[in-house]
């Protein structure tokens, strides 16, 4: 992975993210996440956007002792892949792979999905953060958890009619809204 332009702007950005995990990894939850275990997704996300040269993906990996694995990553990537030293520290089975998507959508992609199944054997759960929203996943039963987070201060775009469902497009909508104000 090509991190030759890395410019770290917030130096304290792991300590930022340990620390409230600290505070509330006792209440945290990775499968159903509450309001402590979205404080600590909150920490990961702001970092990801504001501790760098840009918006980066970041990566947290939870292991067995709650001790926190944390890289960064290029925009678009992170990954185990670059990481086999630092998993020889790791205590397995891990309790969570966290990564985030700058870009705003949580969903796991084609590369995300190989990963959880790469690490499946010693892996619980695993969480993609967007803005404002969380997928998380149980690699047990396979439940997937989607979750709009955050404040909310203004309605969405109307509703389709009925004959526009299958056209309608959510994002085309929202932007629509912004083209009309
Ligand atoms: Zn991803």
């Amino acid at each position: 992975m090509d991190m030759g332009d890395l410019e770290v702007v917030n130096q304290d950005w792991q300590n930022n993210i340990e620390d409230i995990f600290e505070n509330f990894k006792e209440d945290i939850s990775y499968l159903y996440p509450n309001n402590e275990t979205e404080t600590f997704l909150t920490a990961i996300w702001n970092e990801s956007l504001e501790a760098f040269d840009k918006p980066r993906e970041i990566q947290v990996v939870v292991d067995a002792n709650d001790k926190l694995y944390i890289s960064v990553g290029t925009p678009s990537f992170v990954s185990f892949d670059d990481q086999e030293e630092q998993l020889a520290g790791m205590t397995l089975p891990l309790k969570c792979w966290i990564h985030t998507h700058p870009f705003g959508v949580a969903f796991f992609s084609a590369t995300d999905w190989r990963t959880v199944h790469t690490w499946q054997s010693i892996l619980g759960s695993a969480i993609v953060l967007g803005l404002n929203e969380y997928m998380a996943y149980d690699m047990n039963t396979k439940i997937a958890k989607k979750v709009y987070y955050g404040v909310l201060t203004e309605a969405g775009p109307e509703e389709p009619a009925e004959e526009d469902w299958e056209s309608w497009d959510y994002a085309e909508a929202v932007t629509e809204m912004g083209e009309e104000e």
